[in-house]
């Protein structure tokens, strides 16, 4: 028996076990859903045959995203998780290799080596920015270009006239838009103009659905009919489709918790101004080599490396939990912290 080389050298991650009583580390909402939603949801599952298999291709799921979009459900497809459909995405077209814009989502590498498919990298510049001439350039040969916006670990946006210069080669372009909900800014408007561009969104993060797996995408229906053709036939489960339709019948909610959410993260920006990043996500990137400290007092955030090391991701918690990371990383700043 050989275990293949790459699945050696390569996890996308790591588990922490451990009694802490603080975790920051994954952008997961700190709220779960209410008792009366989850009611309402164990309500609508009692009434479903579990013998059975699921939609073949998600359509009662993909009815309710396309209706929320005012959309045709043949522009939607839904997935185990954004993740899944990612994996998807990396082997659908032609191409020589798929384009990145590091530092960023470690699961399009992930699913690239996986599949043997060379990444090309064109780095965010030092405000994190995109850089759209040389994408555009190198889009040529690409399968497809990934642009994650607001961008995961940095967590901004980026500019409407930088991504419309690799729209415009009419290469296949994902948007990732997993974090949309917490920004002002959406290129969902763009469908319109390019059937080229594909929008990543999720269930994980604005809908506190991160432990029921369920991801979406708006695109072409070109695009969207090849993806089902080699999609697994019934990776979403029936649980799954009945909890985020539920879920999307009460975005009030869900928008009321993103607001309480961007609320915090600007309370804590404006602790600690000098080390972090402006984010328009559920978390702050900080220049402070703190991961250490903080993980002896119980708070788990995520510590980067690369070009971002010494710096950490810390998802925003309930207002307790992130008291509770303000004083711990006041204390780093004033003893610790060697700046
Ligand atoms: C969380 C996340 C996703 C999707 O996560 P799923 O839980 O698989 O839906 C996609 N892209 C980025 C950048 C993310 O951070």
């Amino acid at each position: 028996m050989k275990i293949r080389e790459l699945i050696k050298t390569f996890q996308p991650y790591k588990v922490l076990e451990g009694d802490y009583k603080i975790w920051l580390d994954k952008n997961e909402n700190p709220f779960d859903l209410p008792p009366e939603i989850k009611e309402e949801i164990f309500e609508e599952l009692r009434k479903t045959p579990f013998n059975r298999y699921p939609h073949i291709t998600s359509m009662p799921l993909r009815e309710a995203i396309a209706e929320f979009y005012g959309v045709s459900p043949k522009n939607v497809a839904v997935g185990n998780g954004g993740d899944e459909l990612l994996s998807y995405l990396i082997k659908l077209f032609d191409g020589d290799y798929i384009v990145t814009t590091p530092p960023t989502f470690a699961m399009y590498y992930f699913y690239a080596k996986l599949n043997g498919i060379p990444v090309v990298e064109v780095p965010l510049n030092e405000r994190f920015i995109m850089n759209g001439d040389e994408i555009a350039e190198k889009s040529q040969k690409a399968s497809i270009v990934f642009i994650t916006s607001p961008n995961n670990p940095t967590g901004n946006t980026q500019p409407r006239e930088e991504i419309l210069k690799v729209l415009d080669t009419g290469a296949p372009v994902v948007i990732d838009e997993a974090y949309a909900e917490f920004s002002e800014k959406s290129y969902i408007d763009l469908l319109d103009e390019y059937e080229n561009l594909i929008i990543l969104r999720t269930f994980s993060k604005a809908f506190s659905l991160a432990g029921v797996r369920a991801g979406y995408l708006l695109a072409s229906e070109e695009i969207v009919d090849a993806l089902y053709r080699i999609k697994s036939p019934f990776s979403l489960n029936v649980l799954t489709m009945i909890t985020a339709k539920v879920m999307l019948n009460h975005y009030d909610l869900v928008m009321e918790r993103v607001n309480y959410i961007i609320k915090e993260r600007e309370r804590i920006y404006q602790e600690f101004k000098e080390y972090a990043y402006p984010s328009e996500a559920n978390f702050l990137l900080m220049k402070l080599d703190a991961y250490e400290f903080l993980l002896e007092r119980g708070i788990v955030v995520r510590k980067l490396d690369g070009r971002l090391q010494g710096h950490i991701r810390v998802t925003i918690g309930k207002k307790e939990e992130n008291d509770e990371l303000i004083k711990v990383l006041k204390e780093f700043v004033e003893n610790v912290a060697d700046i």
